[in-house]
């Protein structure tokens, strides 16, 4: 590619993008995603402004806390919670009190939204019950932090009693590109994971939607991805780096290279304007604290907190140091970006 192309793209996506809030095609993404190395600090540097113009300068941060761990019958490849594989990860459940108490240590972080995962294909009646109780338990104690679910594909019937119960925003993640779905998952498709968001959406709750750069996708396939997301227009996308977990089909994949992980993040910015972006799991590896920090001036506006599922994240504290050292508020409850 010549260097007046790659000067157009980012040109053409400050007009396009910064001025007009219209993300970016998927021909488009393709070429922010081939610049060269030489670019990247000029498209980051874009990319925060497009999130400074059409997010502000909040930065959301939300906890999660695992319900039931493990032991999944889906067969994600990247995923040490899949029954399917010799991962070291065992199924557990988390009692009513412990959701509780995790719920209070992160809303003390300042975190404004609390995200209650299991390791499921959808949920069954125990599990919803759980999450019923739980929420009501969280509400008795005083905790007004919202509360959003990640309890995989669901039935209509299941996402109404999730609205009844409150719960502001579902998290479902596409994982990849569609076309190359089928290389990641075969126990389920691209289009059934598709109608659970398009449900949640239709019922009133935010729809959170992303996935996990790394799994061997082309290029082509990442700019695919992030023009997918697009069309479905998630309120929260978050991005998640693969971590090779022991035991999965991807144990030996390479963690992707930082300036790569950084291009994509900006990439996803200029497809998607207006949403929350929030890095999620892999930062730590794939970017370390500088990277980290370019991150948060390169498109991100939200964070996970603490614990990630089965991957020990940093401590909460050190990424509101970071937040403060960066001049980004924290959102405060109830705002609305
Ligand atoms: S459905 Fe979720 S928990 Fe189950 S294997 Fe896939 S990613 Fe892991």
């Amino acid at each position: 590619m010549t260097a007046s192309v790659d000067t157009d793209i980012i040109a053409v996506a400050r007009e396009q993008v910064l001025e007009r809030g219209e993300g970016l095609s998927q021909e488009q993404l393709l070429q922010v995603l081939k610049l060269g190395d030489d670019r990247l600090a000029e498209l980051l540097q874009l990319a925060h402004e497009v999130r400074m113009r059409w997010c502000g300068p909040e930065v959301e941060v939300e906890g999660i806390v695992s319900l039931k761990t493990g032991g999944c019958p889906e067969d994600c490849h990247f995923c040490s919670q899949s029954g399917r594989f010799p991962s070291p990860v065992r199924s557990a459940w988390l009692d009513i009190p412990g959701l509780v108490r995790s719920a209070r240590e992160t809303r003390a972080t300042g975190a404004t939204e609390f995200c209650i995962v299991a390791a499921v294909r959808g949920p069954d009646a125990r599990l919803l019950s759980q999450v019923r109780e739980g929420i009501k338990a969280i509400r008795e104690d005083g905790n007004d932090i919202q509360i959003a679910c990640s309890l995989g594909m669901l039935t209509q019937e299941q996402v109404d009693e999730l609205v009844a119960m409150g719960v502001h925003r579902y998290n479902h993640n596409l994982e990849t590109a569609r076309s190359h779905f089928p290389n990641v998952v075969t126990t389920h498709t691209w289009e059934e994971r598709w109608e659970t968001l398009r449900m949640v959406r239709e019922a009133g709750m935010e729809v959170c939607c992303g996935g996990i750069i790394g799994m061997g996708e082309t290029v082509e396939q990442r700019a695919e991805f992030a023009a997918q997301l697009a069309e479905l227009g998630p309120d929260e996308c978050t991005m998640n780096f693969l971590i090779p977990q022991p035991g999965t089909p991807y144990e030996q994949y390479e963690v992707v290279e930082g300036r790569d992980a950084l291009r994509t993040v900006a990439a996803f910015r200029l497809a998607m304007p207006r949403p929350l972006l929030r890095f999620s799991g892999g930062r730590e590896l794939t970017f370390g604290d500088l990277g980290t920090k370019q991150g948060m001036l390169g498109g991100i506006n939200a964070i996970i907190v603490g614990n990630y599922l089965t991957n020990l994240g940093r401590p909460a504290a050190q990424d509101l140091e970071m937040l403060d050292e960066l001049k980004m508020p924290v959102k405060a409850l109830n705002q609305t970006l």
